[in-house]
Protein backbone atom coordinates (compact mmCIF):
# COMPACT_ATOMS: atom_id res chain seq x y z
CA UNK A 1 0.00 0.00 0.00
CA UNK A 2 1.60 3.27 -0.66
CA UNK A 3 -1.59 5.50 1.32
CA UNK A 4 1.37 7.87 2.15
CA UNK A 5 2.56 9.17 -1.37
CA UNK A 6 4.07 12.77 -1.89
CA UNK A 7 4.01 13.22 1.99
CA UNK A 8 6.20 14.94 4.53
CA UNK A 9 6.34 13.42 7.98
CA UNK A 10 8.09 13.89 10.79
CA UNK A 11 8.45 11.47 14.25
CA UNK A 12 10.47 12.21 17.02
CA UNK A 13 11.99 9.61 18.77
CA UNK A 14 12.25 7.61 15.65
CA UNK A 15 15.84 5.89 15.56
CA UNK A 16 14.48 2.61 17.38
CA UNK A 17 11.20 1.12 18.69
CA UNK A 18 8.20 2.15 18.24
CA UNK A 19 9.38 5.31 16.66
CA UNK A 20 11.66 3.32 13.79
CA UNK A 21 8.97 1.07 12.98
CA UNK A 22 6.62 4.26 12.34
CA UNK A 23 9.20 5.54 10.18
CA UNK A 24 9.83 2.60 8.37
CA UNK A 25 6.18 1.59 7.83
CA UNK A 26 5.49 5.36 6.91
CA UNK A 27 8.35 5.35 4.25
CA UNK A 28 7.33 2.02 2.78
CA UNK A 29 3.89 3.44 2.14
CA UNK A 30 5.57 6.49 0.43
CA UNK A 31 6.42 9.15 2.96
CA UNK A 32 9.41 11.12 2.73
CA UNK A 33 10.33 10.79 6.48
CA UNK A 34 12.97 12.96 8.97
CA UNK A 35 13.73 10.79 11.35
CA UNK A 36 15.32 12.23 14.83
CA UNK A 37 16.51 11.75 18.26
CA UNK A 38 18.98 12.61 20.99
CA UNK A 39 22.11 10.87 19.47
CA UNK A 40 24.17 11.07 16.00
CA UNK A 41 25.34 7.98 15.64
CA UNK A 42 22.02 6.51 16.21
CA UNK A 43 20.21 8.79 13.82
CA UNK A 44 23.09 8.25 10.93
CA UNK A 45 22.79 4.70 11.65
CA UNK A 46 18.32 4.40 11.26
CA UNK A 47 19.18 6.55 8.21
CA UNK A 48 21.51 4.35 6.69
CA UNK A 49 18.93 1.43 7.23
CA UNK A 50 15.50 3.39 6.13
CA UNK A 51 17.98 4.04 2.70
CA UNK A 52 18.48 0.58 2.49
CA UNK A 53 14.98 -0.25 2.21
CA UNK A 54 14.73 2.48 -0.33
CA UNK A 55 12.62 5.00 2.08
CA UNK A 56 13.58 8.87 1.10
CA UNK A 57 14.56 10.22 4.67
CA UNK A 58 16.35 12.92 6.64
CA UNK A 59 18.09 12.24 9.67
CA UNK A 60 18.26 15.09 12.60
CA UNK A 61 19.46 15.30 15.45
CA UNK A 62 16.38 16.60 18.68
CA UNK A 63 15.93 15.89 21.77
CA UNK A 64 12.36 16.90 22.31
CA UNK A 65 13.23 19.72 25.25
CA UNK A 66 15.64 21.04 23.84
CA UNK A 67 14.03 24.32 21.99
CA UNK A 68 17.23 24.95 19.31
CA UNK A 69 16.82 21.62 18.08
CA UNK A 70 13.24 21.50 17.65
CA UNK A 71 13.40 24.17 15.70
CA UNK A 72 16.06 22.93 13.67
CA UNK A 73 13.96 19.69 13.18
CA UNK A 74 10.84 21.79 11.74
CA UNK A 75 13.13 24.53 9.55
CA UNK A 76 15.26 21.73 7.95
CA UNK A 77 12.42 19.71 7.11
CA UNK A 78 10.75 22.19 5.50
CA UNK A 79 13.86 23.26 3.75
CA UNK A 80 14.29 20.32 2.18
CA UNK A 81 10.43 18.90 1.64
CA UNK A 82 8.89 22.07 1.84
CA UNK A 83 6.13 20.93 3.62
CA UNK A 84 4.87 18.75 6.73
CA UNK A 85 1.98 16.50 6.38
CA UNK A 86 2.03 14.70 9.52
CA UNK A 87 3.83 14.69 13.14
CA UNK A 88 4.53 11.87 15.46
CA UNK A 89 5.05 13.01 18.83
CA UNK A 90 6.56 10.09 20.42
CA UNK A 91 9.51 10.78 22.79
CA UNK A 92 9.08 9.74 26.68
CA UNK A 93 10.74 9.22 29.51
CA UNK A 94 10.18 7.53 32.29
CA UNK A 95 13.27 8.64 34.84
CA UNK A 96 11.92 7.00 38.16
CA UNK A 97 10.02 4.23 39.83
CA UNK A 98 9.35 6.30 42.88
CA UNK A 99 6.25 6.62 44.12
CA UNK A 100 4.74 9.92 43.37
CA UNK A 101 4.95 10.96 46.75
CA UNK A 102 8.10 10.26 46.54
CA UNK A 103 9.43 12.20 43.55
CA UNK A 104 11.89 14.67 43.58
CA UNK A 105 10.97 17.91 42.18
CA UNK A 106 13.43 17.55 39.14
CA UNK A 107 12.00 13.97 38.18
CA UNK A 108 8.60 15.84 38.12
CA UNK A 109 9.77 18.55 35.97
CA UNK A 110 11.77 16.12 33.53
CA UNK A 111 8.25 14.05 33.23
CA UNK A 112 5.96 17.33 32.14
CA UNK A 113 9.16 18.09 29.95
CA UNK A 114 9.35 15.61 27.56
CA UNK A 115 6.27 13.67 28.07
CA UNK A 116 4.05 16.62 27.70
CA UNK A 117 5.01 20.10 27.24
CA UNK A 118 7.82 18.87 24.43
CA UNK A 119 4.66 17.97 22.14
CA UNK A 120 3.16 21.69 22.41
CA UNK A 121 6.20 23.32 21.81
CA UNK A 122 6.88 20.95 18.81
CA UNK A 123 3.54 21.58 17.36
CA UNK A 124 3.78 25.39 18.03
CA UNK A 125 7.28 25.12 15.96
CA UNK A 126 5.58 23.03 13.27
CA UNK A 127 1.92 24.30 12.84
CA UNK A 128 2.55 27.30 10.23
CA UNK A 129 3.92 24.37 8.35
CA UNK A 130 1.45 22.43 8.51
CA UNK A 131 -0.56 21.49 5.06
CA UNK A 132 -4.03 21.62 4.93
CA UNK A 133 -5.58 17.72 5.41
CA UNK A 134 -2.56 17.32 8.08
CA UNK A 135 -2.25 14.24 10.60
CA UNK A 136 -0.64 15.21 14.32
CA UNK A 137 -0.30 11.86 16.35
CA UNK A 138 0.37 11.69 19.90
CA UNK A 139 2.03 8.36 21.37
CA UNK A 140 0.27 7.80 24.60
CA UNK A 141 0.27 4.75 26.60
CA UNK A 142 -2.28 2.47 28.21
CA UNK A 143 -1.13 3.05 31.68
CA UNK A 144 -2.72 6.58 30.80
CA UNK A 145 -5.80 5.40 31.62
CA UNK A 146 -4.91 3.14 34.23
CA UNK A 147 -1.28 4.74 36.02
CA UNK A 148 0.34 1.94 37.60
CA UNK A 149 2.68 1.59 40.79
CA UNK A 150 6.35 1.52 39.63
CA UNK A 151 5.26 4.06 36.82
CA UNK A 152 2.26 6.04 37.88
CA UNK A 153 3.18 9.63 37.01
CA UNK A 154 4.87 8.62 33.79
CA UNK A 155 1.44 7.13 33.49
CA UNK A 156 -0.05 10.56 34.52
CA UNK A 157 1.73 12.36 32.03
CA UNK A 158 -0.35 9.92 29.18
CA UNK A 159 -3.43 10.81 30.85
CA UNK A 160 -2.72 14.39 29.84
CA UNK A 161 -2.17 13.70 26.22
CA UNK A 162 -5.60 11.90 26.07
CA UNK A 163 -6.83 15.41 27.14
CA UNK A 164 -4.21 17.34 25.11
CA UNK A 165 -5.31 15.52 21.50
CA UNK A 166 -8.87 16.82 22.31
CA UNK A 167 -8.23 20.30 23.16
CA UNK A 168 -5.24 20.29 19.97
CA UNK A 169 -7.86 18.81 17.74
CA UNK A 170 -10.52 21.51 18.83
CA UNK A 171 -7.99 24.11 18.29
CA UNK A 172 -6.36 22.44 15.00
CA UNK A 173 -9.60 21.32 12.91
CA UNK A 174 -10.70 22.10 10.18
CA UNK A 175 -7.28 22.15 8.73
CA UNK A 176 -5.47 19.71 10.95
CA UNK A 177 -6.32 16.11 12.80
CA UNK A 178 -5.17 15.06 15.79
CA UNK A 179 -5.60 11.45 16.96
CA UNK A 180 -3.85 9.49 19.89
CA UNK A 181 -2.69 6.11 20.12
CA UNK A 182 -2.20 4.38 23.43
CA UNK A 183 0.07 1.69 23.09
CA UNK A 184 -0.05 -1.97 25.24
CA UNK A 185 3.20 -3.43 26.05
CA UNK A 186 5.80 -3.99 23.23
CA UNK A 187 9.24 -5.35 24.00
CA UNK A 188 11.28 -2.21 22.94
CA UNK A 189 14.52 -0.97 25.59
CA UNK A 190 11.64 1.41 27.26
CA UNK A 191 9.82 -1.00 28.10
CA UNK A 192 12.71 -3.86 29.09
CA UNK A 193 12.98 -3.42 32.75
CA UNK A 194 9.21 -4.78 32.50
CA UNK A 195 8.93 -7.46 29.30
CA UNK A 196 12.65 -9.12 30.38
CA UNK A 197 11.10 -10.37 33.61
CA UNK A 198 9.43 -14.01 32.47
CA UNK A 199 6.78 -13.33 35.60
CA UNK A 200 5.85 -10.22 34.73
CA UNK A 201 6.04 -10.40 31.06
CA UNK A 202 3.98 -13.91 31.34
CA UNK A 203 1.10 -11.49 33.39
CA UNK A 204 1.10 -9.01 31.06
CA UNK A 205 0.45 -11.48 28.32
CA UNK A 206 -2.29 -13.43 30.49
CA UNK A 207 -3.65 -9.78 31.13
CA UNK A 208 -4.41 -9.20 27.63
CA UNK A 209 -7.40 -11.10 25.29
CA UNK A 210 -5.10 -11.85 22.29
CA UNK A 211 -2.15 -13.48 25.01
CA UNK A 212 0.75 -11.39 23.29
CA UNK A 213 2.71 -8.45 23.96
CA UNK A 214 2.27 -5.70 21.52
CA UNK A 215 4.76 -5.32 18.78
CA UNK A 216 6.41 -1.79 17.32
CA UNK A 217 5.07 -2.87 13.95
CA UNK A 218 1.32 -3.13 15.46
CA UNK A 219 1.46 0.26 16.67
CA UNK A 220 2.91 1.11 13.42
CA UNK A 221 0.18 -0.11 11.36
CA UNK A 222 -2.05 1.98 13.29
CA UNK A 223 -0.05 5.49 12.68
CA UNK A 224 0.11 4.75 9.40
CA UNK A 225 -3.59 4.75 9.04
CA UNK A 226 -3.97 7.73 11.48
CA UNK A 227 -1.70 8.97 8.99
CA UNK A 228 -3.35 8.65 6.05
CA UNK A 229 -6.82 9.61 4.53
CA UNK A 230 -8.27 6.43 5.21
CA UNK A 231 -8.65 8.18 8.50
CA UNK A 232 -9.67 11.24 7.16
CA UNK A 233 -13.20 11.43 9.19
CA UNK A 234 -11.71 11.09 12.49
CA UNK A 235 -9.91 13.68 15.38
CA UNK A 236 -9.69 13.81 18.74
CA UNK A 237 -9.41 10.10 19.16
CA UNK A 238 -7.45 7.74 20.83
CA UNK A 239 -6.70 4.01 19.62
CA UNK A 240 -5.81 1.83 22.27
CA UNK A 241 -3.02 -0.85 20.51
CA UNK A 242 -3.44 -3.24 23.71
CA UNK A 243 -4.36 -6.79 22.36
CA UNK A 244 -7.56 -5.98 24.46
CA UNK A 245 -5.84 -4.92 27.92
CA UNK A 246 -8.19 -3.46 30.00
CA UNK A 247 -8.98 0.41 29.42
CA UNK A 248 -12.42 1.91 29.10
CA UNK A 249 -15.54 1.02 28.01
P1 LIG B 1 12.58 2.87 22.79
O1 LIG B 1 12.54 1.65 21.94
O2 LIG B 1 13.39 2.82 24.03
O3 LIG B 1 13.11 4.06 21.84
C1 LIG B 1 13.32 5.28 22.38
C2 LIG B 1 13.75 6.25 21.25
O4 LIG B 1 13.64 7.54 21.78
C3 LIG B 1 15.17 6.08 20.80
O5 LIG B 1 15.22 6.30 19.41
C4 LIG B 1 15.92 7.20 21.56
O6 LIG B 1 17.07 7.54 20.83
C5 LIG B 1 14.83 8.28 21.56
N1 LIG B 1 14.81 9.25 22.66
C6 LIG B 1 14.87 9.02 23.98
N2 LIG B 1 14.76 10.17 24.66
C7 LIG B 1 14.60 11.17 23.74
C8 LIG B 1 14.44 12.57 23.82
N3 LIG B 1 14.42 13.21 24.98
N4 LIG B 1 14.31 13.26 22.66
C9 LIG B 1 14.33 12.64 21.47
N5 LIG B 1 14.51 11.31 21.33
C10 LIG B 1 14.64 10.59 22.45
O7 LIG B 1 11.12 3.37 23.22
P2 LIG B 1 9.66 2.91 22.74
O8 LIG B 1 9.21 1.80 23.59
O9 LIG B 1 9.64 2.76 21.26
O10 LIG B 1 8.79 4.17 23.19
C11 LIG B 1 8.28 5.10 22.26
C12 LIG B 1 7.01 5.71 22.82
O11 LIG B 1 6.04 4.68 23.05
C13 LIG B 1 7.14 6.48 24.12
O12 LIG B 1 6.31 7.61 24.08
C14 LIG B 1 6.58 5.51 25.16
O13 LIG B 1 6.05 6.17 26.28
C15 LIG B 1 5.49 4.86 24.33
N6 LIG B 1 5.04 3.58 24.88
C16 LIG B 1 5.87 2.51 24.88
C17 LIG B 1 5.40 1.30 25.40
C18 LIG B 1 6.25 0.07 25.42
O14 LIG B 1 5.81 -0.93 26.03
N7 LIG B 1 7.41 0.05 24.80
C19 LIG B 1 4.12 1.22 25.93
C20 LIG B 1 3.31 2.34 25.91
C21 LIG B 1 3.79 3.53 25.38
P3 LIG B 1 18.31 8.39 21.47
O15 LIG B 1 18.83 7.58 22.62
O16 LIG B 1 19.30 8.56 20.34
O17 LIG B 1 17.70 9.68 21.90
Amino acid sequence: MKRLQGKVAIVTASTQGIGFAIVERFGLEGASVVVSSRKQKNVDEAVEKLKSKGVECLGIVCHVSNSQQRKDLVEKTVQRYGKIDIVVSNAAANPSIDNILDMKESVLDKLWDINVKASVLLLQAAAPHLSKGSSVILIASISGYHPQSSMAMYGVTKTALLGLTKALAAEMSPDSRVNCIAPGFVPTHFADFITNNPTIRKEIEQNTLLKRLGTAEDMAATAAFLASDDSAYITGETIVVAGGMPSRL
